[in-house]
């Protein structure tokens, strides 16, 4: 059984570097005596890699990426760092892209003691994970939409059967194991299939996939209906499945309903490769201040730790994924703990040796 593994760590610009670092000495915590190995290299890349070297990816970067057993990430991009085109240099995409990392899972859980956005008691309650398809549809066309003649603009959205295939299988694989946990066992397709024939096309393949998985409902919901519902109840949701643009949007959204960017994680996977990062930027208003919360990373390290666990069959890595997440709880659960972005005064350090504390 693998008890070694190589971790490619890619800071990248703002507080990115901050909560990777406060996060560094947390799993270095876990592993202590713990039956496995966490080996961390750090790679350049991101927006002020660019600025000093004209390559917002190195080649070498994105080889150690590739080869190491899992990628932690902090945040990438700067607003007034960009390519001539004038896009902001975002290497997560191309890695995404470049690593098959097909499956963009975005969990929103409401952690104890941390004050939902919603007043409704229900809100306590919500735990969806909303899977967002990360190698094609609107985002294929980054990089080749056209401008013909300063009058009309055109990007195209592309889905096939293959990426809607696999991340559909994802999405119901991932129910069935929350199911075993007491979960309803539901995927929402989330689609805009009543206009466009791109959004008929990824429903029909979610359809062929649910035929394959009775024990979970399949259920079909349009986008537009879904920022509505996220608001209104938030809690009938389970898992959650939809095209990349959408996708990019509602997580935003889900991840305000459960105290904002700082509280929530993501992770980017495919067949071979995964990439945990937490869902925010790399935040310039806030950089350099001590105030970014890492909670997010935290539960992203969290979501490493129990993917590299189901890879390796190394049950020691998932204890220490369970023991990370009970940390957090319990450092939330008085209600004592209150980031800055929640209106707080608990900084990176406060928050980090808080978690660091409970392990
Ligand atoms: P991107 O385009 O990469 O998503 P962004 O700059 O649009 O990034 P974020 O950086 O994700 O947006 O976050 C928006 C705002 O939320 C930030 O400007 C910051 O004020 C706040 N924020 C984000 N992450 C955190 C964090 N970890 N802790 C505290 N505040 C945060």
């Amino acid at each position: 059984m693998k008890k070694e593994f190589d971790i490619c760590v890619l800071p990248g610009d703002g507080i990115g570097n901050e909560v990777i670092e406060a996060t560094l000495p947390v799993l270095e915590k876990l592993q202590r005596g713990a039956g496995f190995a966490l080996r961390f290299k750090h790679h350049p890349a991101g927006a002020q890699h660019y600025k000093a070297t004209g390559d917002a990816l190195p080649d070498a970067t994105f080889a150690a990426a590739k080869a190491a057993d899992a990628i932690l990430f902090g945040a990438m991009g700067w607003p007034e760092i960009r390519y001539p085109d004038g896009t902001e240099i975002a290497p997560q995409l191309d890695l995404r892209f470049r690593l098959e990392l097909y499956a963009g899972v975005r969990p929103a859980r409401a952690i104890p003691g941390v004050p939902p956005a919603l007043a409704d008691p229900r809100a306590r309650d919500i735990d969806l994970v909303l899977i967002r398809e990360s190698t094609e549809g609107l985002f294929a066309s980054r990089g080749k939409g056209v401008v013909e003649a300063d009058r009309e603009a055109r990007d195209t959205m592309v889905i096939t059967r293959e990426g809607s295939r696999r991340v559909h299988e994802f999405s119901f694989r991932l129910a069935e194991r929350r199911k075993l946990r007491g979960k309803p066992g539901s995927v929402t397709c989330v689609d805009k299939a009543n206009v466009f024939v791109s959004m008929a096309f990824f429903r029909k393949i979610f359809d062929e996939v649910a035929a394959r998985h009775p024990g979970v409902a399949a259920k079909h919901h349009y986008v537009d209906a879904t920022a509505l519902d996220l608001v209104r109840k938030p809690w009938m949701f389970d898992v959650m499945v939809t095209e990349n643009m959408f996708g990019d949007i509602l997580s935003d959204q889900a991840a305000a309903l459960v105290g904002g960017m700082g509280m929530a994680p993501s992770a980017d996977v495919g067949d071979a490769h995964g990439l945990f990062q937490p869902c925010h930027g790399s935040a310039p208003d806030i950089a350099g201040q001590g105030r970014a919360n890492p909670t997010a990373t935290f539960l992203s390290a969290a979501m490493m730790l129990d993917w590299l666990a189901d890879r390796s069959g190394n049950d020691a890595l998932a204890q220490a994924a369970g023991k990370l997440e009970r940390a957090v709880d319990t450092v939330f659960a008085s209600g004592r703990m209150r980031p800055y972005e929640l209106g707080g005064t608990d900084g990176t350090a406060a928050i980090r040796d808080a978690v660091l504390s409970n392990l």
